[in-house]
């Protein structure tokens, strides 16, 4: 059986990581093809500026309807010093540097990193409608968003996205509470009670049986041909990759606050959960411009499902999965339970990050249960794939180890409580 025209014993001979990949052991990938000076990328810094200046002219809002946010959606860094000394214990090694931990799993409305894509292309799409049927400028304060009047406009409107939980979560929360017609396709690794919690939104839920890919096949199918349905395609995407992006320009202002240099001498090195690789791949995105040669990025992906590992190293993108290669895609962190990457973002950052690595499941386990003992975080298992980077890439000596903790605060106790105990002391 061939692989894009390809026999396995000749994918193998050709990238010997293979093998280890297929048995589902825990691997790192060295990304051959990354550039220090890379400009090949249509998007720019431009577009990360215009993003940012979107989500200000929305502060106001969000004031108002979610005012936990104070306007403006951002997660804290925690230092996480016990934990550090609890992974060189463990794993009997020596992490050179400081370890922080970017708490995703705090930010507002959604819970996980996806509050960063998602909600900005929800808010992008109703301004673009609302601009364009002449109810709002630029410089209006957008709280009046809020009024009847507003929610009835998009009310005449349908929103669709295809998930495996997160997204699901942050698209559904964000264009329910504006007022559109909004539809989440969730896969089967989405767990119960985010489906539960949406559905107490008033949004539509429709459970598929099978993984990813085909649920956001049919979200796509759905709104095609229909001039008042928005699809939000997490496989090609561009605004969500640019709401993503930003986190950057905020992260390098939360560093200057924290008197944390970044340069030759103290490099930043970043574990980023990914996925399908949109949230991750923005945020690499945006710190390779920001920060430049001294930003090193990892990616993190369950032994079960490494797709963009598999995407980036054949070179192959979106046209192989991880079932191709006769990996099932069956992982407990559903929100990276991908079995085919995205390609636009493949292309996007296939010169820019410096490797990717798998994990296993029991793993995050365990880690899941070390954060909470030695720092009182509690994480969803997806949120753990960062926190071994540290430990397996050991290139960066020095400088600053940056965790991307991913999801976590929505996630019901008696959810998390069932997770806890599956890892070891
Ligand atoms: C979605 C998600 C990721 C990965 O993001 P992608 O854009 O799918 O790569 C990581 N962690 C959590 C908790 C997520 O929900």
């Amino acid at each position: 059986m061939a692989i894009q025209n390809k026999s396995l014993e000749k994918w193998k001979a050709e990238f010997p990581l293979l093998t280890d990949l297929i048995q589902l052991k825990e691997v790192l990938w060295i990304n051959p093809n990354k550039v220090e000076d890379s400009s090949i990328s249509k998007l720019s810094i431009e577009d990360i500026l215009e993003a940012e200046a979107l989500l200000k002219r929305f502060a106001p809002y969000f004031k108002k309807v979610f005012p936990e946010t104070n306007g403006i959606i951002e997660s804290p860094i925690s230092k996480i010093n016990t934990m550090k000394a609890k992974l060189e214990k463990e794993y009997d090694t020596q992490i050179h540097g400081r370890l922080l931990l970017k708490r995703d799993d705090r930010l507002p409305i959604a819970g996980s990193i996806k509050a960063r894509g998602g909600i900005y292309e929800v808010i992008k799409h109703a301004e673009k409608l609302a601009l364009g049927h002449a109810i709002l400028k630029k410089d209006d304060d957008y709280a009046i968003l809020a009024d009847k009047k507003f929610t009835e406009f998009f009310s005449a409107f349908h929103i669709k996205v295809g998930s495996t939980g997160n997204l699901g979560l942050s698209i559904g929360i964000m264009s329910a509470k504006l007022g559109f017609n909004v539809t989440v396709h969730m896969s089967s690794d989405a767990k119960q009670w985010k489906k539960d919690l949406l559905r107490q939104r008033g949004v539509n839920v429709v459970e598929h049986k099978a993984d990813y890919s085909v649920a956001v096949e049919q979200g796509r199918n759905e709104c095609e041909k229909k001039l008042t349905c928005h699809f939000i395609d997490d496989e090609n995407s561009k605004d969500l990759f640019m709401g993503y992006a930003v986190a950057a320009l905020r992260l390098k202002k939360q560093l200057d606050e924290m008197k944390i240099k970044v340069d030759s001498e103290n490099p930043l090195s970043v574990y980023l959960p990914c996925g399908v690789g949109g949230g991750p791949g923005g945020i690499a995105f945006g710190l390779h411009h920001v920060f430049g040669e001294h930003v090193h990025c990892y990616f993190a992906e369950p032994t079960h499902s490494p797709s963009m590992l598999l995407g980036l190293m054949t070179g192959q993108h979106e046209k192989v999965s991880v079932q191709d290669f006769g990996i099932d895609n069956l992982t407990a962190p559903d929100g990276l339970a991908v079995g085919r990457a995205s390609g636009f973002v493949g292309r996007e950052i296939e010169s820019i990050i410096d490797g990717v690595y798998t994990v296993d499941d029991q793993q995050l386990y365990d880690m899941l249960r070390w954060v909470y003992n030695t720092e009182r975080i509690k994480l969803e298992p997806s949120a753990l794939a960062g926190m071994i980077g540290p430990v397996v890439t050991r290139k960066h000596k020095g400088g600053t180890h940056l965790v991307w903790a991913t999801g976590g605060k929505l996630v019901p106790q008696e959810v998390w409580i069932e997770d806890y105990l599956k890892g070891s002391q």
